[in-house]
């Protein structure tokens, strides 16, 4: 079969942490009873006057500037137009031909090989109502709490090759968005979601392969799970002779599949128009020299320092900082323990657990006082580094401090000298032909003995205790 690469272009729609909506003052917030948080301009009334926020402005600016964007002084928002119930006014306000940001690009690593990804364009643009299909119930409901939601719209070249690649600049965008406090983070509800273009090409072409469009992405894992299945289906459909079609595919995390879900619209179809509601949006050079000037120590800074903090390699320093939370709860603990060890158990157990979850940190129940305490319990041989790991599970989603868990639950090590000494010589006594063979130079069957003794203490013992107590006895 030829040899194909994958192209791939990621559109990714961060919504903005403002108060209010974008075109109105009605709150943002999440979980709220259906069409509690909605006014005529959220229902699209006609007559209704929509006022830009000022502080959406602000944010989208601020991620064009840290995304390397020309961040424009002015801009244009402009009708899309189309028809879904979930949508009263039938167009959407978003910007088109002049955008707030233009021209970036982010540098990610993959491999330890360092790769620029350009980003095309941000613009900003309110989000969509939500359609709920009753259970059981031939009917549809309309909650409009979300429309009129503040988002950006950052859309990339299609410079990424993998779906390695298209993770990494993703964290990279995520570690940015959040560092700059312009968005939650919560992917789970939806507040930074991506939609990935894949299409593929005989290795050495130049010219792009007719692309597919991926929805419903909602994990760094979906998307790196979706891009490799949607590969693979599209290489599949060459070699069988089918040409790939262009159109927007549902991702279903579920039987880990892409499926056919519309033909793809083109800029065209939506009758884009100025919006003669909107004044153009203007910033002031003052105002963005101060927005500038304001920017936080982004991701990629702070990976520096903690790149001196800990002497970690690179690519597991980088999983630090992906989100400022994390990169806070590290630094935290770092403070009160070692930074060194709370690295550790970030890069371990922590992504672990993280990742059974999608990657999303605020799941984790675990403080940083938690974690340190934990990393001092290690570090005074109050517990086993075993039992700490074994334990992580259990604290990073219940958030209970470590030393009264262990203490609750009796698993403080073993480090009574009497104790381990009797333990140490009721194994010895129960395997007298290994100890035999130990004697008569089969030494690696120290670790043989250090195993029994851990399963009869319930890897309680003390390890270094028990290698200085079998020593004494086997010599
Ligand atoms: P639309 O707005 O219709 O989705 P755009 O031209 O804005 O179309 O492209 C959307 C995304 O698709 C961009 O991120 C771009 O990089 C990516 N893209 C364009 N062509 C291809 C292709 N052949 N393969 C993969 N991605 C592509
Ligand atoms: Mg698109
Ligand atoms: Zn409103």
């Amino acid at each position: 079969m030829a040899a194909y690469e994958a192209v791939i272009g990621l559109e990714v729609h961060v919504q903005l942490s403002t108060a209010s909506k974008l075109f109105c003052s009605c709150p943002t917030s999440f979980g709220q009873p259906a069409n509690s948080n909605v006014c005529e301009v959220c229902a699209g009334m006609p007559g209704a006057l929509p006022v830009v926020n000022r502080q959406a402005v602000h944010y989208a600016a601020l991620v064009g500037l840290a995304t390397n964007c020309e961040v424009h002084r002015r801009s244009v928002f402009a009708r899309k137009n189309y028809f879904y119930p979930d949508l009263p006014a039938g167009y959407q306000i978003s910007q088109f031909d002049m955008p707030i940001c233009e021209h970036g690009h982010l540098d990610v690593t993959v491999d330890g090989r360092s790769k620029r990804i350009g980003i095309t364009r941000i613009h900003m643009e309110n989000d969509a109502g939500k359609n709920i299909h009753a259970q059981g119930e031939n009917i549809s409901y309309v909650d409009l709490n979300r429309a009129g939601t503040p988002l950006v719209e950052i859309v990339s070249e299609p410079d990424m090759r993998s779906s390695q690649e298209a993770v990494a600049y993703l964290k990279a965008l995520y570690g940015i968005v959040t560092y700059l406090g312009v968005c939650d983070g919560n992917m789970e509800e939806g507040s930074f979601r991506c939609d990935a273009n894949v299409s593929i090409r005989p290795v050495g072409a130049t010219a792009f392969g007719t692309r597919t469009e991926l929805k419903n992405l909602n994990s760094f894992r979906n998307v790196q799970r979706a891009i490799e299945y949607e590969i693979a289906r599209q290489q599949d459909a060459l070699a069988d002779g089918e040409a790939v079609v262009q159109e927007t595919r549902l991702y279903d995390a579920v039987k880990n599949v892409t499926v056919s879900m519309r033909g793809k619209e083109e800029a065209h179809d939506y009758r884009y128009f100025p919006d003669p509601d909107q004044l153009p949006v203007e910033i002031s050079a003052e105002e963005m020299e101060r927005w500038r000037s304001e920017l936080p120590e982004l991701p990629q800074h702070r990976m520096a320092r903690f790149l001196e903090m800990t002497g970690l390699p690179e690519a597991e320093a980088e999983v630090l900082v992906q989100s400022r939370a994390l990169a806070d709860f590290f630094e935290s603990a770092a403070a009160a323990s070692d930074a060194r060890k709370a690295a550790n158990f970030i890069l371990g157990p922590l992504m672990r657990e993280l990742n059974a979850r999608g990657g999303d940190f605020s799941q984790c129940a675990m403080t940083a006082d938690g974690l340190a305490e934990l990393v001092r319990l290690v570090d005074k041989g109050v517990i086993s580094a075993k039992i700490a790991n074994d334990i992580f599970p259990d604290l990073f989603s219940t958030g209970a401090m470590p030393e009264n868990y262990v203490k609750e639950r009796g698993l403080v090590q073993i480090s009574d000298s009497s104790a381990l000494e009797a333990a140490v010589d009721k194994v010895l006594a129960d395997n007298p032909a290994e100890v035999e063979a130990f004697k008569g130079g089969k030494t690696k069957l120290m670790s043989f003995f250090v195993g029994q003794i851990m399963r009869a203490t319930r890897g309680k013992a003390n390890p270094a205790m028990v290698n200085e107590l079998l020593q004494k006895k086997l010599s």
